[in-house]
């Protein structure tokens, strides 16, 4: 029969663990990557952490957002931190330090649980990891059971090339980048910010060391995070593989340098558009519900229907970012001053310090020309026809997102790879500008003045001309797709 012919383990789909950091961005691009595999007949498992799955459970559980795909399952383990932690901020290194510590004990338990992946047989042992930066705690345990393993960064290209040359950065002298007790408004100041960064091959002309990841602002090279970030990204080239949410068009230059060291690369962002493309390609078009850690309210939506084109600036920092009361003021200032229509995410949890009150100055702008949400759809928020601009943390999965809508960008980078992000944005592909190290009501006017009118026609041609090079790419015969392919390839060949 043909339930007979399925239990054979030879004939049974490859079956992919998807090993996320469980953060809001990484867990997204690893979700369309979970369901771009499905779409290829793969089987995939999906671990996550317990905090992470009952924040994605508030209005739609992974489970039934995949229930269209019979080949799909969740497995999931702790984080190794309290539930009330807060995972935001600077704090959200906690998460991957935590899971440094605990995840190869935990990791092995998942694997050696495999009824729990492996579903009694129905399911072929797990045959292939794909997982997040940090975690060769799990290589030990794929290697002993003969199992390959890929990663996939949620970062970009540039970030993680920089990453991978810190020690040669550090060697030349380029960085540690903070002395001892300046806070972050002393260091933002320091002349020798601007000094050309010389030991990233590729970037030579256009980095300065105030560009390069947030993780090099420590005062002592020694510091955990920095080593666990210089360590772990030398070994992803001991790997069968990296997989980027990028495209050749996009950061090809950067691409060929990490070639030299991990041969094996698959670009194969942007990945939304990716698994946009393939979902219209199949004729599956029912929507899935989100992957949000927050409910999406949909009256920013309504709002947009009623403004008139190209004339919104959108403003989002993303899941992580906490801004200070005072920040948050800067920028509410320089918004209504600049006369802009704005619709802002805010997200509940993302100011720190104490209560404060709207300034009444700003009350009539913001009730005449802004929104305020909690969290919002950004991919709709970004493709919508009322969007001119994009006021953003620079995150990767921002940034891909607002590239692939043609959206360009105000950047306002905090930490980790952002600022190294946003001077790509502005220098290299020109699509936006970038406002790090600043936090001053006058700048934030006088930049989002500049790209809604001065600049608009330039960055609007400029972004609408990756936006159609991104759809390129993930078409058939377009880089991405290809890529996306040979990556199956060695899936279904490595079982
Ligand atoms: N996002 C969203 N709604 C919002 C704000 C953000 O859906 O109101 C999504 C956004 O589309 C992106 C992710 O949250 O996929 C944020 O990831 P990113 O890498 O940009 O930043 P992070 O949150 O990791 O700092």
């Amino acid at each position: 029969t043909a339930m007979d012919h399925h239990q054979t383990a030879g004939e049974l789909p490859p079956h992919v663990l998807i090993f996320p950091l469980p953060m809001q961005g990484h867990i997204n691009s690893m979700l369309k990557l979970a369901e771009l595999l499905c779409l290829s007949d793969i089987h995939v498992s999906m671990l996550i952490s317990d905090y992470s799955h009952s924040r994605l459970r508030r209005h739609a559980s992974i489970e039934s957002r995949f229930s269209r795909y019979p080949g799909f399952r969740v497995a999931t383990m702790t984080d190794g931190l309290p539930d009330d932690h807060p995972r935001a901020g600077e704090r959200s290194m906690d998460i991957v330090m935590s899971l440094v510590r605990v995840g190869g004990t935990e990791f092995r338990r998942v694997m050696e649980t495999t009824d729990a992946l492996s579903d009694g047989g129905a399911r072929r042992r797990v045959s292939c990891l794909i997982m997040d930066g940090v975690f060769s705690f799990a290589v030990p345990v794929v290697e002993e059971m003969g199992i390959p393993f890929l990663y996939f960064r949620t970062i970009s290209a540039c970030a993680f090339w920089a990453n991978f040359c810190f020690k040669e950065v550090i060697e030349a002298g380029e960085i540690p980048l903070k002395g001892k007790d300046e806070d972050k408004y002393a260091y933002w100041k320091r002349e020798d910010f601007d000094l050309p960064v010389t030991s990233v091959p590729g970037m030579e002309g256009y980095l300065r060391r105030r560009d390069l990841p947030a993780f090099c602002r420590v005062n002592d090279v020694n510091n955990p995070v920095f080593q666990t970030i210089i360590t772990e990204s030398k070994r992803t080239a001991r790997s069968n593989g990296l997989i980027l949410n990028s495209f050749e068009d996009l950061e090809g230059p950067i691409l060929d340098q990490i070639r030299n060291h991990i041969p094996n690369l698959y670009p194969i962002g942007p990945i939304h558009t990716h698994l946009q493309a393939r979902l219209v390609s199949k004729k599956t078009e029912l929507p899935l519900p989100s992957s949000s850690f927050w409910e999406e309210d949909r009256s920013s939506i309504t709002w947009l229907n009623n403004q008139p084109t190209k004339s919104v600036i959108y403003v989002s920092f993303g899941s992580i970012t906490l801004l200070t009361r005072s920040e948050v003021f800067e920028f509410w200032y320089g918004l209504v001053n600049s006369g802009h229509r704005f619709l802002w995410v805010m997200r509940p949890d993302s100011i720190t310090g104490e209560e404060y009150s709207v300034p009444e100055e700003l009350d009539t702008g913001t009730k005449e020309r802004g929104y305020l949400v909690g969290w919002v759809p950004q991919n709709e928020v970004l493709a919508h026809p009322s969007v001119g601009a994009f006021f953003t943390h620079s995150g990767w999965n921002s940034t891909m997102e607002s590239v692939a809508a043609g959206v360009p960008m105000i950047c306002w980078p905090y930490f980790a790879d952002q600022t190294i992000n946003s001077r790509f944005v502005s220098d290299v592909w020109k699509v936006g500008l970038d406002m790090k190290d600043s936090c001053d009501r006058v700048i934030v006017e006088k930049m989002v003045r500049e790209v809604m009118e001065d600049k608009r026609d330039e960055f609007s041609e400029r972004g609408v001309r990756f936006a159609e090079l991104a759809k390129k790419a993930v078409s058939e015969g377009g880089s991405s797709y290809s890529s996306l392919n040979r990556l199956i390839d060695f899936i279904k060949s490595s079982v």
